[in-house]
């Protein structure tokens, strides 16, 4: 623990660990850190304290910067690949013909750069997720694990969470350390970047739609967001997949109100297209003119095959050709990251991960959290492959070394425990393109969530993760 952290004495003393538990709920429940139930997940008359941990995590000031400054880059990045036809083409293709739900978005994409894109502003809210590579003997490293370009959560909550651990620290004897929690407000931005495009659209009484799930337990986290935009007096609604029309000139419609742009926060997982007529919805939608966040080609862009295949030789130049730095500076926070293609080097792979699996974490082109393998699995998975083209739906990744700290994690129905606890900082990223200008590009807040170290995988929405804040140190 560092010196600046919390000190050994209060996190042993259990009494008040106790009330200070009891405090932490009361004020997540009046600061509006909220969750709806697992047994009521559609309705508001039961809502929970969204998990949380009792006290702030440290992160040294030094990445926790470089993480938030990199993020404008990212988007830059993003946006290119997304316009990179050929880009996609190459880094996807044996991919989508390995993967059915990389395959059916990969169609999605293709019909639509075949038809030409009917809508010329692009909307990205993003969301950069790092770990920190702290192994004995080397400098703390900075790593991304992914970057989310679809339904990236927890901003709205985020916002909440600040003045809640600040409580907390004060009740604990520990204000001295306030000041090493930073004010956070992704809803506030993810909101700027909804608004800007709407107003780019340029019907005023066209809305923004949420596309949501069936279970929604994660409503307040969007509500955050509607809420801000609803104080600009920005039409915003809520709408499943099977709600949509296509209008005249290509307008979408709902329950005859034309959507200015459709905001994704569902269709991120093959669960979310329970039936032919919801793929054909998301193709529907592409299609049609409302601004989509993100596009099919965004979407794409932010699948773990092309995260990858940045990492190659090269491949960063290619969209950063005259800016070396902005290379290096992306470049820096790429962790090893391996083929599994077809081929010498996918063999390489192979060989090396079966070699030394406790070095590697297995991916699949999934999102949500629960659907990597490691350690022996990953042995099982690629054994089951062998000889067959199914590896390639796999990319392999370093594990990042990140060290334990103590901490407790407090979530509904849980008994007060210590946990050893491993953190994840994601960053939120905003930008709008409309035709070839960048009208906005900002990185607009942080996110940081906790879990115990047992479990290698999952986060909040999974049960696994909690919401934190980073500690300055
Ligand atoms: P998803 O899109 O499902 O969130 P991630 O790539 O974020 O997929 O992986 C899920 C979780 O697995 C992460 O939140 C992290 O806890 C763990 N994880 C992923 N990659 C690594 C890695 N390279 N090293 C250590 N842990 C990892
Ligand atoms: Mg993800
Ligand atoms: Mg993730």
């Amino acid at each position: 623990m560092s010196s600046v952290g919390i000190p050994e004495a209060i996190l042993s003393d259990t009494r008040l660990l106790q009330d200070l538990a009891e405090v932490a709920k009361d004020t997540a429940l009046l600061n509006g850190v909220l969750m709806r139930t697992k047994e009521e997940p559609n309705s508001s008359e039961l809502v929970t304290y969204a998990p949380f941990t009792l006290f702030p995590t440290a992160v040294p000031r030094g990445v926790f910067e470089q993480a938030l400054a990199v993020q404008t880059q990212y988007n830059l990045l993003v946006d290119k690949i997304s316009q990179d036809s050929e880009f996609l083409e190459e880094a996807l293709a044996s991919t989508a013909e390995s993967d059915d739900f990389t395959g059916r978005l990969f169609s999605i994409y293709r019909q639509t750069i075949k038809e030409g894109r009917s809508q010329s502003v692009v909307l990205g809210l993003n969301r950069s997720d790092y770990m920190l590579d702290q192994q004995e003997g080397l400098p703390t490293a900075l790593r991304q694990i992914e970057i989310n370009t679809i339904a990236a959560s927890f901003g709205g909550l985020a916002s909440h969470t600040p003045d809640l651990h600040r409580h907390v620290l004060k009740v604990a004897g520990l204000s001295d350390l306030s000041h090493r929690i930073l004010d956070n407000n992704p809803a506030a931005g993810l909101a700027r970047g909804l608004a800007k495009a709407w107003e780019l659209y340029g019907v005023e009484r066209a809305v923004v739609m949420f596309l949501v799930e069936d279970v929604q337990r994660n409503i307040m986290d969007h509500r955050c967001v509607e809420n801000e935009l609803w104080s600009r007096d920005i039409p915003t609604i809520r709408r499943k997949f099977e709600d949509v029309s296509l209008g005249p000139d290509k307008r979408l419609f709902v329950d005859g109100q034309e959507v200015a742009v459709v905001y994704f926060r569902n269709g991120y997982m093959p669960q979310n297209y329970p039936t032919e007529q919801s793929w054909e919805t998301r193709l529907l939608m592409e299609r049609s003119r409302a601004i989509k966040c993100p596009d099919i080609a965004t979407h794409l862009a932010g699948t773990k095959k092309v995260q990858q295949v940045l990492a190659r030789p090269g491949v960063l130049e290619r969209f950063f050709p005259e800016q070396p730095q902005v290379v290096q500076q992306i470049r820096a926070t790429f962790a090893g990251l391996y083929t599994l293609d077809q081929g010498q080097e996918g063999d390489k792979t192979v060989a090396m991960a079966m070699a030394n699996p406790e070095q590697f974490v297995l991916k699949p082109q999934r999102e949500g959290g629960g659907n990597n393998f490691y350690g022996s699995e990953i042995c099982r998975v690629l054994e089951e492959a062998r000889g067959s083209s199914k590896r390639t739906a796999y990319i392999l990744m370093d594990k990042v070394r990140a060290r334990a700290s103590v901490n407790y994690l407090l979530r509904r129905g849980a008994p007060l425990q210590p946990s050893q606890c491993l953190s994840e900082l994601g960053v939120f990223g905003v930008y709008v393109r409309q035709g070839t200008d960048m009208v906005m590009n900002e990185c607009v807040g942080h996110l940081l969530r906790t879990k115990s170290s047992e479990h290698a995988d999952g986060g909040v929405a999974a049960g696994v993760a909690v919401l934190d804040n980073p500690l300055l140190v």
